[in-house]
């Protein structure tokens, strides 16, 4: 199974509607704000909407990551076959709730009714603190309202939320809505009186929460560097128990590490909490940090000259003993793309291209423009397209991507990494960080000849009409080809003739 996958069900991948139908009857069924707020949150332009897989399964798995949460899909059930599938591929080890439905109770209400009768059999304050329910394409679409769920049923706290693909551009931005909705639901909590202690309790020193999934030994690390200005990490957000999130809104600034938790940020931002932008990844990275740390929190520059003092020598020591010689070009669309460019490029690589399937935020800005002063090509929303052509066009000595990006390189002969499942399961930031990367780079650039030698061993295999298990030779019909081609172009001459009219 690859790292990632194409849409899993019929509605936008087969043809059954397109995803504009779907906004249309969305918009119909009265969920125009909603999809008005998330273009707004989560814009596709200037370029087309990514190719991804499936969003709603950010969203998913960040609530199957939750203790004491129970998750609800209601969805087309190929949908949810897939959903359910690569969770536990992932090791979700936990089950997935899903109300079934056919035309009749979608369109009778009954879908909804189903939906409320599920949450109140699952509700049991004894296992649970939280209920998600996830609205895919066609409930999102028909305008099922799981806003009318009971906020909580017998203090166990119901979570409705849409993450349709006709409006969620990436996986990435669904684990943010779902995020989001829990932080909403407990600054709400916490506005209306005292909550209860998270159970690793509370720190005594003002806390900076962070934003992003990261590698476990990442909030470690930061924690580290905060350590000397008299601060401590907070929560990462998406928290993997409920009463995190009120220590996580508890804390005095936020660092967006991933850029894209616009829903999240807003909450904190409501909550009165300054974001912080960027990383600290590699030297300029981990520096630059700190100052603003530094800067939120009104520390002196002594002291956080003195922090930086601390472990920046310990990150250029890392680098140093590791360089990367060669040419790297980087995609992905987890939005911490940005951030391994810039550690590859101070561990000496050359990175011509980032591409990320995310948008631009404010909370990038200080990566591209660090990446742009080095000449570095950043395109945000990139395609499949253009991540292919990149590796086409500059045939790097590594290509970092995602499955078909890599599955493209190792074609062309190329070596490469996949992101999801290589580099980002490695730390990225402070001393920490800074070496994890150049083994793993190094390792795979250094096969650059066996990849020459397998491409010669398997040239022309798997190609084509010689795609697929033959016992003989391929029956080509190249007569039937051109008569299916003729028929191809007659239909796209009468389209255009229909759009000129
Ligand atoms: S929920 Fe939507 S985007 Fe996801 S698999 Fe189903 S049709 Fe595709």
């Amino acid at each position: 199974m690859p790292d990632d996958f194409r849409d899993i069900g019929p509605e936008t991948a087969g043809g059954c509607a397109t995803p504009e139908t779907l906004e249309a009857a969305a918009r119909k069924a009265g969920q125009g704000d909603l999809l008005d707020r998330y273009k707004a949150d989560y814009p596709v332009g200037p370029h087309d909407k990514p190719q991804s897989m499936c969003p709603a399964f950010g969203s998913l798995r960040t609530g199957l990551r939750m203790k004491r949460v129970a998750t609800v899909l209601s969805g087309s059930a190929c949908c949810v076959y897939g959903l359910t599938f690569v969770s536990h591929f992932y090791g979700a080890r936990r089950s997935v709730g899903y109300v079934p439905f056919d035309s009749e109770t979608l369109v009778t209400g009954k879908l909804f009714e189903d939906i409320r009768d599920a949450v109140h059999k699952l509700a049991d304050p004894e296992k649970l603190d939280a209920i998600i329910v996830t609205n895919l394409c066609v409930p999102t679409a028909s305008g099922v309202p799981l806003r009318l769920l009971p906020d909580q049923i017998d203090g166990v706290r119901i979570i409705g939320i849409d993450v349709p693909g006709f409006g969620i551009p990436t996986h990435a931005e669904a684990k943010d809505v779902l995020a989001g909705a829990m932080l909403s639901y407990a600054r709400k909590e916490v506005a209306a009186g005292p909550v209860p202690m998270p159970a690793a309790g509370k720190s005594d020193r003002p806390t900076v929460a962070l934003l992003g999934e990261m590698f476990p030994a990442d909030p470690l690390g930061i924690a580290g560097m905060l350590a000397p200005l008299g601060l401590a990490a907070g929560p990462v957000v998406p928290c993997r128990e409920w009463r995190e999130f009120y220590s996580a809104l508890d804390c005095s600034v936020a660092a967006a590490i991933h850029p894209f938790y616009t829903a999240a940020v807003r909450e904190f931002q409501a909550a009165g909490r300054p974001i912080l932008a960027s990383a600290p990844v590699g030297v300029d990275g981990t520096a630059a940090w700190l100052t603003s740390v530094g800067d939120a929190f009104g520390i002196s520059a002594a002291k956080v000259a003195e922090a930086q003092n601390q472990f920046t020598p310990a990150i250029r020591a890392a680098l140093d003993a590791a360089r990367i010689d060669g040419t790297i070009t980087v995609s992905g669309y987890e939005g911490s793309e940005l951030l391994v460019a810039r550690l590859l490029i101070e561990s000496g690589a050359d990175v011509p291209y980032v591409g990320t399937a995310c948008a631009k935020s404010p909370w990038s800005a200080p990566d591209v423009e660090w990446l742009e002063a080095r000449g570095v090509t950043v395109k945000f929303r990139a395609s499949l397209e253009d991540d292919l052509s990149v590796v086409e066009g500059l045939r790097p000595d590594l290509s970092i991507g995602t499955t078909p990006v890599v599955q493209k390189a190792k074609e062309l002969g190329i070596p490469a990494l996949y992101f999801t499942n290589l580099i980002s399961a490695r730390p990225l930031m402070g001393p920490a960080g800074a070496g994890s990367l150049q083994q793993v780079v190094n390792a795979a650039m250094g096969n650059k000849d066996r990849m020459a030698r397998m491409r010669g061993f398997f040239e022309g295999v798997g190609h084509g009409d010689t795609a697929g298990v033959w016992e003989g030779d391929p029956n080509l019909r190249p007569d039937f080809r051109a008569a299916h081609q003729k028929k191809l172009d007659k239909k796209a001459r009468a389209d255009k003739a229909a759009q000129m009219i």
